[in-house]
């Protein structure tokens, strides 16, 4: 059974995460964390990414389904990404109004200011450095997971939050 997601109201989903420590990149133990937290969001209908926090873990990680990682629809065999101690190095100035979920604040959407383009540093799991910028969703995403990262969920930040009509096809983060 795959960890459960926490949800709005539980207290470690506001508590800033911390960076994982060099002594665990490389170590079986991070990659059962990273392994718990994709099997969390491949349980989920739509969820497209994760933030450690999310299953109760204290580290600064997020994981992103490897087929938003590409570009594609979903169903198809990409690995999903882990981003370990990421920090958004560069935002563009232009923002965009964009409606938004979170598999912790299940059954509401609301809308919410992003940046359309975003730059994230990070490490992979045996700790190489990593970065990567992207525009529109993924770049909606890293926004998403690093405001997770630190204690933030978007409906603090949101300009609307609705509840969501049922078999609403959208993505979650
Ligand atoms: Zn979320």
């Amino acid at each position: 059974m795959p960890t459960p997601i926490v949800t709005k109201g539980d207290p470690i989903l506001s508590k800033k995460t911390v960076d994982v420590p060099k002594n665990l990149f490389g170590t079986k133990a991070l990659a059962e964390m990273i392994a718990d937290m994709s099997a969390a969001l491949r349980a989920t209908e739509h969820g497209v990414a994760i933030a450690a926090n999310q299953i109760g873990l204290p580290y600064r990680i997020f994981v992103v389904r490897g087929f938003v990682m590409e570009g594609k629809e979903r169903g198809t065999e990409d690995p999903d990404v882990a981003f370990v101690n990421p920090k958004i190095s560069r935002l563009s100035r232009k923002k965009e109004l964009l409606e938004e979920g979170c598999l912790s604040v299940p059954g509401y959407r609301g809308t919410i200011k992003r940046s359309f383009k975003a730059t994230v540093n990070a490490y992979t799991e045996k700790g190489k450095k990593m970065e990567r910028g992207a525009s529109g969703l993924l770049a909606q995403i890293f926004q998403h997971e690093c405001d997770h990262l630190d204690g933030i969920l978007y409906v603090e930040k949101a300009e609307e939050v609705f509840e969501e009509e049922e078999n609403h096809e959208i993505e979650k983060e």
